[in-house]
């Protein structure tokens, strides 16, 4: 069927204006829907918040039948499928949260053709029942979100996802679309092959999340500096603070509540019902943090998280992305902010060289680490680092990161660097940082005096430097890999064979310079961009939002996202016109929310000098 003779004559224009409420497509959002309502399969790699759903769900409301999602996550469903009704979408899920009478009712429609969208779980799409029943109704589409858990290497791989490629013959006259996130080649030629989607047409988008800051700070009091970065930078906002274990998210997450900033912890040691509670009330509430492990991921689908905060080095930057790309969905300003300093290098090694995996794995690990490790020491873009290293060519410096705001010095750390080597090789290699910065500095102590190491040449060649100097040096130098941390014993430093090229004065180094302890965000402060005289009125806004989502028991960001409330404090819509011109506003939610939205800036926004000249 060509893609123009729709269902009741519309088009995708109309369907985005008037369901979605938006003027515009975004990026390749056109060219998709197209390709897929004419009938073409399509593989999306989009980056979180690129508007991924628009792709399959204007096609299903364009193609006769019902669209099929398959989504791996029931608390997603859930949400979504909240949102598609609020814009006046027929959408529904099949999952084991349904009774066996709600199971039938939505079978009943998508026989009777009623239903557009239906979100089904990978575990009950494939259960001859459910196939069954796909094989009697009209099915529109087929739409695989999240289809990166199709990979085996990937972090969430999901066994049911493979036996996903059946569609493809069962259904072979129903155009499918694989959507995900996950950025890098490998994982993308695991989908085609894996989904039967060679026939697929492709669409790569940059991963690039321009909204995002990416920070990196030196860990000096980490709670001290998470507090003031959460108080001064996001007061009152949703944020994520990932910490590598349960005890130190538990023990974060209670701290924060004793200073006065809701908080959550988020663990996988936590039982099933607590984790779904904290989950839902991230999702449900405007400034709640949730301190984490990793295990808070998936499934977060919320669009205003204004930062993600890392207390411990990531792994890889795979993760560091995936989970700092939980933040700012909806486009706006967040930030991502990671503290890291020599602990983390030697706890992340550690964790490496003591895990059971194989020498070949431990290989890539360490790879992945030191990428890692040179995104957090280097001195240019880091934005630029990030997007090279998923295969992306930045042509310039982003301007919106840390190195970017403001570039840090490099100096010849040569001589330096030879003086602490030298240290570390006179001293017998098995001290740690602590004990050569004392050395070097010439601070004469029981331990030097027992050792005799207050006669040795390289005893306080280093007095120039202060502690912090030294302790950055040794940092980058570890991070560099021209010193080992013995992991084994009590964490003492030894050269390592790239080491002796700058001992023997053959290669020259340039490191970053410390900065003066900087208040995090001094300068790369970003603000939600309210105005002191407009605050009532968001607030107002927000609490309203909230009731009205409380009432029907779903998130907040479902009846009106963040962007959606800020052109209101901005237009102050005062006619059913001006309302739906909003982004975000069709005309269900004109109809369901325009009356109190309105009273609500009648009320609330009259103070503000450009909003007094009555009609
Ligand atoms: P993804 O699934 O790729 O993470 P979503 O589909 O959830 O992203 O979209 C992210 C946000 O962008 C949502 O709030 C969505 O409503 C919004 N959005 C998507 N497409 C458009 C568009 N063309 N114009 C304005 N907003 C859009
Ligand atoms: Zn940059």
């Amino acid at each position: 069927m060509p893609y123009f003779e729709h269902k009741n004559g519309m088009t995708p224009e109309s369907i985005l204006q008037a369901t979605f409420g938006f003027d515009a497509f975004r990026g390749r959002q056109r060219t998709i829907i197209e390709t897929l309502t004419r009938g073409t399969d399509a593989l999306v790699l989009m980056p979180t918040g690129g508007g991924k759903s628009l792709c399959y769900q204007i096609p299903a409301l364009l193609r006769p039948g019902c669209g099929v999602v398959v989504s791996p996550l029931i608390a997603l469903m859930v949400d979504q499928v909240a949102a598609l009704r609020q814009a006046g979408v027929a959408a529904a899920y099949l999952n084991s949260s349904l009774g066996t009478a709600e199971q039938r009712a939505v079978e009943q429609q998508m026989l009777a053709g009623t239903l557009d969208l239906v979100y089904i779980a990978p575990e009950r799409l494939l259960q001859p029942r459910c196939l069954d029943l796909l094989g009697r109704c009209e099915i529109a589409l087929f739409a695989i979100d999240e289809a990166h858990c199709v990979s085996q290497w990937g972090h969430d791989f999901r066994p049911e996802y493979l036996q996903l490629a059946a569609l493809a013959e069962r259904f072979a006259d129903t155009p499918r679309i694989a959507l995900t996130a996950t950025a890098d080649g490998p994982t993308r030629r695991e989908i085609v092959e894996r989904l039967r989607l060679h026939e697929a047409r492709q669409f790569i988008h940059s991963f690039d999340r321009p909204n995002i800051c990416y920070r990196v700070a030196e860990r000096g009091d980490s709670r001290a500096q998470l507090l003031r970065f959460i108080t001064e930078e996001h007061a009152n906002e949703a944020g994520i603070v990932y910490g590598l274990s349960r005890n130190k998210v538990e023990q974060t997450a209670a701290w924060l509540c004793r200073q006065g900033i809701a908080a959550l912890p988020y663990h996988a040691g936590l039982d099933h019902a607590a984790r779904t509670a904290h989950q839902r009330r991230f999702a449900r509430e405007d400034a709640l943090v949730v301190v984490a492990t990793v295990a808070f991921g998936m499934g977060i689908d919320k669009p205003d998280v204004r930062f993600v905060a890392h207390l411990d080095l990531p792994a890889s930057i795979e993760s560091y992305y995936q989970e700092t790309g939980r933040a700012g969905r909806d486009g706006r300003p967040a930030n991502a902010w990671l503290l890291y300093g020599l602990a983390d290098v030697v706890q992340r090694r550690r964790m490496i060289e003591q895990s059971e995996s194989s020498e070949a794995r431990k290989r890539i690990e360490r790879h992945k680490l030191d990428a890692m490790l040179a995104y957090c020491e280097i001195s240019s873009c880091r934005r630029g680092h990030l997007l090279r290293y998923f295969g992306e060519r930045p042509q310039t410096a982003c301007g919106n990161c840390d190195t970017c705001h403001a570039p840090p010095e490099t100096w010849d750390a040569t001589e330096a660097a030879r003086k602490l080597l030298s240290a570390v090789y006179r001293t017998g290699q098995r001290f740690g940082a602590q004990y050569l910065i004392a050395h070097l500095r010439g601070e004469r102590d029981a331990r030097a005096a027992r050792f005799g190491h207050t006669q040795l040449s390289t005893f306080g060649i280093g007095a120039d430097f202060s502690h912090r100097q030294w302790g950055s040096l040794i940092r980058q130098l570890v991070a560099c890999g021209y010193l080992d941390v013995d992991l084994a014993g009590y964490g003492g430093l030894r050269l390592d064979e790239r080491a002796r090229p700058l001992l023997r004065g053959e290669q020259v180094l340039h490191l970053r310079r410390v900065r003066k302890a900087q208040r995090p965000g001094e300068r790369t402060k970003r603000r939600a961009g309210i105005a002191a005289e407009d605050a009532p009125l968001w607030e107002a806004l927000r609490a309203l939002r909230k009731q009205l989502a409380a009432a029907q028991g779903v998130p907040g960001y479902v009846i009106f996202p963040d962007t959606t409330l800020l052109e209101m404090v901005a237009r102050r819509p005062a006619s059913d016109a001006e309302f739906l011109a909003l982004s975000g506003v069709g005309q269900k939610k004109l109809a369901a929310y325009g009356a109190p939205f309105m009273q609500a800036i009648a009320i609330h926004g009259a103070g503000s000098a450009d909003t007094v000249d009555q009609k």
